[in-house]
């Protein structure tokens, strides 16, 4: 979405002449502010202001909802398939292009854990965000209804596997959402719930330093979050999750934060790729050994400039994606116009994270901040990122709303599922019930 939006304001004359033409293909018709999906959880930011209508930002390019499955750079042509090509049943098609910006991000990076697929949920689209949030409190109206006490410590059992950035934001908004929510429990109060953090490694959230990291392990320590490091999850099949240090707990969610790795589509081009399965890049954001093609974020291996070692890329966040889209815009334009290229170069200034309301962590510009004035400077700085004044107006205004009046508790699970009463009411079964598991299934 920066890139293309560098290139409407750059090619203006052009795109009014129909001498360039911008076609993004996307899969939503929305680019959505990942940085904001704890606070969506949480219920601090209604979950249509963290995404932003790509049809409106980029009124002057072509936007094709779908999904590229391949791209042969060599013919200059991307596969893709869309809602109409399903519809119709056509098959994919093909798109040819004169430049390419390939920037499909990352997935999750999963291991083969027995009931992984099935049971657990990632947390990287709003639709996982809001369906996390509308589960947690379902699972506390089970506790609250069950007479079978193993129902209910499953229920108020949550597992959070993986302590970056999501993880750790993920599990402090909804542990803090949950916890308020509990006073409008008449048998539910926070030492009931049990909420776990599972880290593989020795330290959680590396990207705000090593201090800064084992203060949050003490911070949801003290909340009663248990912290577990060095450990893995080993399965969670049956509902229950077993972990490498012999612990087992039965539990109806598991969120799965462990990593991310490069997009699948990565693979099925003929563009080349680094050890890792990134897009190799050169500092100017072209892809190494190729013209006419560029990448950013989190798919590209964009070398470190700053680093001052050889071999070091830049690392896969929105502070590096957002800077590198404006600068490959740039390039693009440059290229166009026979000018030199310039290289990509932004020195990390450090991280900021959110652990439930009024409560952060911060390590930027080599100064630790925690606590109150953290959370401050996430809440200050994601607002100045998100794109778009309307964007910032709007999550300003829920954001000052909801500090004069009481947070929003309910559970609108049933979104999920719109067709269920009516398919009952028409005597019918309902094709897919609810059925109190984040990803849906039974
Ligand atoms: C919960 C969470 C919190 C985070 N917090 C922070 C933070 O505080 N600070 C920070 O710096 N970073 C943060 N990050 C990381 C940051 O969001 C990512 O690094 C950043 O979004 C990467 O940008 P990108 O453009 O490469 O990929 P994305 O933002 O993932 O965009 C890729 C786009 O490509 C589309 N796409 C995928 N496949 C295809 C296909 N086949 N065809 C067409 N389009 C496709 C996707 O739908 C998506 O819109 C966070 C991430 C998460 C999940």
């Amino acid at each position: 979405m920066y890139t293309a939006l560098r290139l409407q304001q750059k090619l203006k004359q052009e795109l009014g002449r129909g001498e360039a033409e911008i076609t993004v293909v996307t899969p939503d018709p929305y680019m959505t502010y990942q940085p904001f999906l704890p606070e969506a959880a949480a219920g601090s930011i209604s979950p249509r202001h963290v995404v932003v209508p790509l049809r409106r930002v980029l009124p002057h390019c072509r936007v094709v909802v779908g999904e590229v499955t391949a791209v042969d750079h060599a013919e200059r042509s991307a596969t893709l398939t869309t809602l109409a090509t399903d519809e119709e049943g056509t098959g994919p098609r093909q798109l040819t292009y004169d430049e390419l910006v390939l920037a499909p991000g990352s997935v999750s990076r999963t291991l083969p854990i027995p009931g992984l697929a099935d049971h657990a949920i990632g947390f990287k689209t709003v639709e996982e965000a809001i369906g996390l949030r509308n589960h947690v409190i379902e699972q506390m109206d089970i506790a609250s209804s069950t007479r079978d006490p193993a129902i209910r410590d499953a229920a108020l059992t949550f597992v959070f596997v993986g302590g970056g950035y999501a993880g750790v934001e993920a599990l402090g908004e909804l542990e803090d959402m949950a916890r308020y929510t509990t006073r409008y429990y008449h048998n539910v109060k926070p030492q009931d719930m049990r909420w776990i953090l599972v880290e593989a490694s020795d330290r959680i959230l590396p990207e705000v330093g090593a201090d800064m990291g084992r203060y949050t392990v003490s911070e949801l320590r003290r909340r009663n979050i248990d912290v577990r490091l060095e450990t893995r999850l080993e399965s969670c099949a049956d509902r229950i999750a077993v972990l490498s240090d012999g612990a087992r707990f039965p539990t109806r969610t598991v969120v799965w934060t462990a990593g991310v790795k490069p997009h699948p589509l990565l693979a099925a081009t003929d563009l080349p790729l680094n050890a890792r399965g990134r897009l190799k890049c050169t500092p100017e954001l072209t892809i190494d050994g190729v013209t006419h093609a560029w990448a950013a974020g989190d798919a590209a291996a964009v070398p470190d400039v700053t680093a001052g070692e050889p071999g070091k890329e830049t690392a896969p966040n929105a502070q590096h994606a957002v800077r590198q889209a404006k600068v490959l815009g740039d390039n693009i334009v440059r290229s166009l116009r026979g000018e030199p290229l310039r290289p990509y170069s932004h020195t990390y200034v450090g991280s900021v994270a959110s652990l439930g309301l009024h409560q952060g962590v911060a390590y930027v510009y080599g100064r630790k901040l925690q606590g109150y004035p953290a959370w401050f400077m996430h809440r200050a700085y994601h607002l100045s990122r998100v794109p778009t004044f309307n964007r910032k107006a709007r999550v300003l205004a829920e954001w000052t709303l909801s500090g004069l009046f009481k947070r929003e508790i309910v559970s609108l699970g049933s979104l999920e599922h719109p067709r269920a009463e009516f398919e009952l009411a028409a005597g019918g079964k309902p094709s897919d019930e609810s059925s109190g598991d984040p990803k849906g299934s039974s």
